[in-house]
């Protein structure tokens, strides 16, 4: 046997290997994409850090609904607790306004496009829907995108204050909402 077909023979055999192993490869694929979903979902797991308690959870990435192991707070929901004071809509009666408003006071909220400003606040409307002020732009732009994300949103007016400052929180926490509200 020559040197030359040796040669061959070893690069015939490398070339039919590499075959057979793309062709298994290939297969595997095949049935894997074939698999039913419960199947599939295994292994791939990810660490999530929990937005409300701060516990870092190992969470199949694959389902549908991501819970926090500690506190049980959706971990795909961004978590809003934030308080600030208002910047108070001086076009209505402000006397009357304050006379109104309660602390713990639900209020609503209402995107509100300052068009001259080009930037978008959020307005904090009372029972009446009477627009009482807005949230201070920086925490507005923060807010809007949360909020969105968020299935439910809660306001209340936290604290009047004597200099006649409005403290309003945020939250899509209900549970904190309560114990800390009344
Ligand atoms: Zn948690």
């Amino acid at each position: 046997m020559n040197t030359a077909m040796t040669v061959s023979i070893v690069i015939g055999l490398v070339i039919a290997i590499i075959l057979v192993i793309v062709l298994v490869y290939n297969l595997r694929k095949y049935r894997g994409s074939k698999l039913p979903d419960v199947v599939e979902q295994k292994g791939k797991y990810v660490h999530m850090n929990c937005p409300r308690c701060n516990h870092l959870n190992y969470v199949n990435e694959n389902s549908y609904i991501k819970l926090c192991n500690s506190c049980g707070w959706n971990l795909t929901e961004p978590y809003i607790f934030t308080s600030c004071v208002l910047n108070i809509n001086e076009e209505l009666d402000i006397e009357k306004i304050f006379n109104d408003l309660k602390e713990n006071d639900r209020v609503f909220l209402k995107r509100d496009l300052f068009v001259e400003e080009d930037m978008e606040k959020i307005a904090v409307l009372n029972k009446e829907y009477e627009k009482i002020g807005w949230i201070p732009g920086d925490v507005s732009k923060q807010l809007i995108n949360d909020i969105e994300m968020s299935s439910k949103i809660y306001s209340i007016i936290k604290k009047i204050k004597p200099s006649r400052d409005i403290e309003i929180l945020i939250t899509n926490d209900a549970q904190k909402l309560y114990s800390e509200g009344t």
